[in-house]
């Protein structure tokens, strides 16, 4: 799974509906983040079905 960060946050995304999921100038991960540093947004979607993951090619 792809985790992203947009560059100067704290906070990274899973899910690619997610309203602040980065498009420019943030960091990828493939490894998950702490807790702490994932975005509360997209734990409630994962946790709601409604997040959509980046699938990895
Ligand atoms: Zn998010």
């Amino acid at each position: 799974m792809e985790y992203r960060r947009k560059k100067g946050s704290e906070m990274w995304h899973f899910c690619k509906n997610c309203p602040n999921w980065p498009f420019e100038d943030f960091d990828v991960r493939l490894t998950k983040p702490d807790d702490e540093k994932i975005d509360p947004e997209c734990l409630s979607r994962e946790n709601s079905n409604k997040c959509k993951k980046q699938k990895l090619k």
